[in-house]
């Protein structure tokens, strides 16, 4: 079974490579086939194994002998082994069918984040409409948490968006009331103090050095995904950690 998530996993990773890479441009998931961005080469069947086709064209294009980007088998293992985390962390089906959805758009939206400073609305949106939907289903989330998770994710960001007067995107606000639809309103809550610290610490020793100014921008879409991912596994262990610093 761990094999066989750890394969879907790839797999799936591949898919978000198609999606990060095409959604931002407006082209379709599903048309033309996989093709090679430089020469237009049609990948062929052996050619689209995850990270197996990578190892064995040596990170070139068959056709053209362009390089192939690391960051694809990257996201494919990235993904296997986040897929394994749910598997091992949720036992129920419907749980883990969210974990592994979840997980998805939150691996999508950081790298499109990462590359092009948007977080698409067919991600945050379309994912906060899967969200509520698997709440009908789940065993560990009532649909009024996940309503309560998504006016609280969104709700707290939206006020922080106003206070700090355009520090704060709307894609940031509706990845978050996406959070909230699947992981409720404490882990939505909390990921949002957690992400700001996690960016703090990641441009420190920039600002330290003077490369990076307090006002440099910095997408907080990928801090707000670990966060979020953080706490959906190890929520209690934070929790637990936040309480000893204080009692
Ligand atoms: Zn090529």
């Amino acid at each position: 079974m761990l094999i066989f998530i750890f394969i879907l996993g790839l797999l799936i990773g591949s898919f978000l490579n198609v999606v990060i890479y095409r959604l931002p441009r407006g082209e379709s998931i599903v048309f033309p086939a996989s093709h090679c961005p430089e020469c237009g080469h049609q990948l062929g069947a052996l050619e689209l194994i995850p990270v197996v086709s990578y190892l064995f064209l040596q990170g070139k294009c068959r056709a053209c002998a362009s390089k192939i980007a690391v960051t694809y088998p990257l996201i494919e293992l990235t993904t296997a082994l986040i897929f394994v985390l749910n598997y091992l962390y949720l036992e129920n089906l419907t749980v883990l069918l969210a974990g592994l959805i979840f997980s998805s758009l939150l691996i999508a939206l950081t790298v499109i984040d990462y590359q092009k400073q948007i977080l698409p609305d067919k991600l945050t949106l379309g994912g906060l409409i899967v969200g509520l939907f698997l709440a009908f289903f789940r065993s560990d989330l009532a649909m009024g948490q996940a309503i309560l998770g998504l006016l609280a994710g969104g709700g707290f960001l939206l006020i922080l968006a106003y206070l700090s007067k355009g520090g704060i995107g709307g894609g940031d606000i509706k990845m978050m009331a996406m959070v909230g639809s699947f992981a409720g309103p404490v882990i939505a809550v909390t990921a949002i103090f957690l992400a700001a610290v996690l960016a703090l610490l990641f441009a420190l020793p920039g600002i330290f050095k003077g490369k990076l100014q307090l006002k440099s921008k910095l997408p907080f879409g990928p801090f707000l995904a670990a966060a979020s991912l953080l706490l959906w596994f190890w929520e209690d262990i934070f929790f637990h950690f936040y309480l000893n610093l204080f009692i």
